[in-house]
């Protein structure tokens, strides 16, 4: 497997990672998923925006141009031969001594890798179980920094109820899951979490909007409270990885029917139809 290392495709043993890393020591960093349909990086240019936006809240510069980036990750599928996979980006502020103030003098490290992975289609067929936790993490949830902890507590209290996700809430409030956005669908209105600093601005979720604007499916970016939750017609969870996932259970509980229901279903095609033009490059 080849990893891009700042400008150099190379091979995975020859990376050296720095001790003194602000990425390993600190979380001081902002990172990407992108999915890879028949050999291409789906939505690519839209997560380059969102990385390139995340940097520079955290005032950090990447080590080079937005065009030189996209140049090299096509590169990076094209040489690892990835069909159907994930491509991971990060970028960290970079090396320097262990201090918690930026560094006066430190150059970001890029590390973008590939691995295969196959489509989720069971999950998305039948739909998955979920637990409702408590959100704890920062108030700046719209940037996709490293540091993840209150991802990985959330997403472990699910995994320890048998469960794939876990929906959070912050006093009633529903904002998002632990790796993925979340949606409603209550009398044939679609409800999400407006796109502020308490969620990360999917990529799939804008392309959900797009998608339910297409098929003339009404949509409301307001909150929407745990009871609300609880009452929807239909839930949906969505990322890169897990596209649109029905949502069949809460805490147990089922929702609506218990299957995936008809609205979600038809988002799902019309996502599946923005994959299928995807021609092998
Ligand atoms: N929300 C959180 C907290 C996430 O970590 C992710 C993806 O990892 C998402 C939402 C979904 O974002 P995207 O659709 O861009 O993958």
């Amino acid at each position: 497997m080849k990893v891009l290392m700042n400008d150099q495709i190379t091979k995975r043993n020859d990376i050296i990672i720095d001790i003194e890393d602000r990425g390993y020591q600190f979380g001081d960093g902002v990172y990407e998923v992108i999915r890879v349909y028949n050999g291409n990086a789906f939505y690519l240019q839209e997560h380059i925006t969102r990385l390139i936006r995340s940097a520079s809240e955290l005032k950090m510069t990447l080590p080079y141009n937005e065009e030189r980036l996209l140049t090299l990750l096509n590169q990076l599928v094209a040489e690892n031969q990835l069909i159907e996979g994930n491509i991971y980006l990060q970028v960290s502020r970079g090396v320097a001594p262990r201090s918690h103030q930026f560094p006066e003098h430190s150059e970001a490290v890029l590390i973008a890798y590939t691995y295969k992975a196959a489509r989720p289609l069971s999950l998305l067929q039948n739909g998955v179980s979920t637990i409702l936790t408590e959100d704890i993490r920062w108030l700046r949830c719209d940037i996709k920094s490293l540091n993840l902890l209150g991802a990985v507590l959330a997403k472990q209290e699910a995994v320890d109820a048998g469960c794939h996700e876990a929906i959070l809430h912050r006093n009633g409030t529903v904002t998002e899951g632990s790796s993925t956005n979340v949606a409603i669908i209550k009398e044939g209105t679609l409800y999400t979490h407006p796109a502020d600093n308490l969620i990360l601005h999917g990529i799939t979720r804008q392309i959900i909007l797009e998608c339910a604007n297409d098929l003339c499916i009404p949509v409301r970016e307001e909150t929407f409270t745990v009871e609300q939750l609880f009452a929807a017609d239909e839930v949906f969870i969505s990322s890169t990885t897990m596209e649109i996932a029905p949502v069949t259970s809460i805490d147990q509980k089922t929702i609506g029917s218990g299957t995936p229901g008809p609205l979600t279903h038809r988002l799902q095609q019309a996502f599946e139809e923005k994959i299928k033009t995807l021609k092998h490059p």
